[in-house]
């Protein structure tokens, strides 16, 4: 979506900002290489974290070193690297963690594995731009959520008049088309956008 807004804009340079639930590593890789700033948050999908142990952000990624730096302070290095559904992933890990102090809040394993990506680095820069500019989910929300709003109070309180996916699909997209036009008259105004649609 965000390539086809790029090329209609016809821009250069375009900052897409999502929720996270279109989080997807590919597909920030892809804006990365189409020159399209993204901002979403991460998930949070840590199995550790869901059973009360460190997640992901407890360990730090020490580019130069390739290493992770563990919450005890020791270095998780790099042992294998692994295919995981086409992607290249990178395990690292230590043999110390069975001397650990803090082991049992970390891993019921024999030791903790972290795995990274091997286009890690693309989702570390979102995950800083995001850090460094937190009301960009505040301007997506303000911006982007009351249409749908604006559209269900259109709608009224019914269900869809047309059946199929296609036929629904068209009816939404008569509303969005609606909604966009409105919203057009009122910032530019009826003549201008008729010259812009003409043009
Ligand atoms: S269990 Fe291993 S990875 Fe976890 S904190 Fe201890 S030494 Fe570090």
């Amino acid at each position: 979506m965000a390539k086809q807004a790029k090329s209609v804009i016809d821009t250069e340079e375009l900052t897409a900002v999502a929720d996270r639930g279109y989080y997807r590593g590919e597909d920030i890789l892809n804006c990365d290489k189409a020159n399209i700033e993204t901002y979403l948050p991460k998930p949070q999908t840590s199995g550790n974290q869901a059973k009360g142990q460190f997640g992901r952000d407890a360990f730090r990624y020490i580019a130069e070193d390739n290493e992770y730096e563990c919450p005890a302070g020791l270095r998780l290095v790099q042992h294998s690297t692994t295919q995981d559904k086409g992607r290249t992933l990178h395990n690292y890990w230590t043999y110390k963690c069975r001397y650990c102090a803090i082991k049992a809040q970390c891993t019921s394993g024999v030791h903790r594995k972290m795995s990274r990506w091997e286009h890690e680095e693309v989702l570390d820069e979102a995950q800083k731009r995001l850090d460094q500019n937190p009301d960009m989910m505040r301007i997506r929300r303000t911006t982007v959520e009351h249409p749908f709003g604006t559209l269900k109070a259109w709608m009224g309180s019914t269900h869809f008049m047309t059946k199929t996916l296609d036929r629904v699909s068209t009816e939404m997209s008569l509303h969005v088309l609606a909604y966009n036009m409105k919203r057009m008259m009122n910032i530019i105004g009826t003549k201008p956008l008729i010259e812009a649609i003409r043009a």
